[in-house]
């Protein structure tokens, strides 16, 4: 059984949890860079949960698809060894604000647990291992995943809720071209990846950049990762992306 330590590094040994992994995420971002901020942003991210360990048993799933949602509760193990802070610097403020992490999302949490609401698309069960299929992500490949939970609109849904400086969803009205290059690339992925554009133009829409980058036009190329394909594009104008290539990785 495949053991996670949450617990805060100065912890007292009685004041230490351990949990075990369930299953693990296997998402088409393959790095933190262009992941959107929270789910939902991007709808056509597809991924999968695999089940692990004696989690992965039909019977804790039975039911679940009477629910179009779910809550992953999981570790934010790409940034969990650079540990925490009390105050951060949340995008949404422009980066230059700190406040306190409990105030924010942060992946720099005491402890690195994060919470997702994404749509469960199927569950499937093949040669024993039982696979949850899931949509409209921001979870890293690889993700350890400590609990799912059906989502449940009346109680979890509070639509009239204060949210300060989150209260609307981010802006995302980036628009984006594909070069001839890259139109032919996609062109060549078709089979593999049949939502490759969509599922480009609805990250980059998004704006991936650092926040003291959003509303520039900074000339620079940047490279992201998405499946296993290296994807390259720039700013065009203050609010214009191309996608110049995409490659293999
Ligand atoms: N929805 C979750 C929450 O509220 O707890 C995550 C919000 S956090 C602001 C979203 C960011 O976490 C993504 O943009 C990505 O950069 C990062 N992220 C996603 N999965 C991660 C992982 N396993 N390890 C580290 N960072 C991760």
């Amino acid at each position: 059984m495949q053991n996670t330590s949450i617990s805060a590094n100065n912890s007292s040994t009685k004041d230490k949890v351990e949990f075990n992994i369930i299953g693990r995420v296997n998402s088409p971002y393959k790095e933190k860079f262009a992941i959107p901020r929270q789910p939902g942003l991007v709808t056509s991210a597809k991924a999968t949960i695999a089940l692990s360990n004696n989690a992965n048993n039909e019977e804790l799933v039975r039911e679940l698809t009477q629910f179009s949602h779910i809550w992953v509760l999981f570790i934010f193990h790409g940034t969990q060894q650079q540990g925490w802070k009390p105050l951060v610097r949340p995008p949404r403020l422009g980066g230059n604000k700190k406040i306190g992490v409990l105030a924010t999302r942060s992946t720099f949490r005491p402890n690195p647990i994060g919470m997702s609401v994404v749509k469960l698309d199927k569950v499937t069960i093949e040669n024993k291992q039982v696979m949850l299929h899931i949509s409209a992500i921001d979870l890293l490949d690889k993700t350890p995943v400590v609990d799912i939970k059906p989502y449940v609109p009346y109680s979890d849904s509070i639509p009239h809720a204060n949210a300060g400086f989150a209260q609307t969803q981010p802006s995302n009205n980036l628009s984006v071209v594909f070069s001839p290059q890259a139109q032919t690339s996609l062109v060549k992925y078709r089979d593999t990846y049949p939502d490759l554009a969509l599922f480009i133009e609805q990250v980059l829409m998004q704006d991936p950049r650092p926040a003291y980058k959003q509303g520039k036009d900074d000339g620079k190329t940047y490279g992201m990762k998405l499946y296993s394909l290296n994807i390259q594009w720039q700013m065009t104008g203050l609010s214009s992306v191309e996608v110049i290539d995409i490659t293999a990785t």
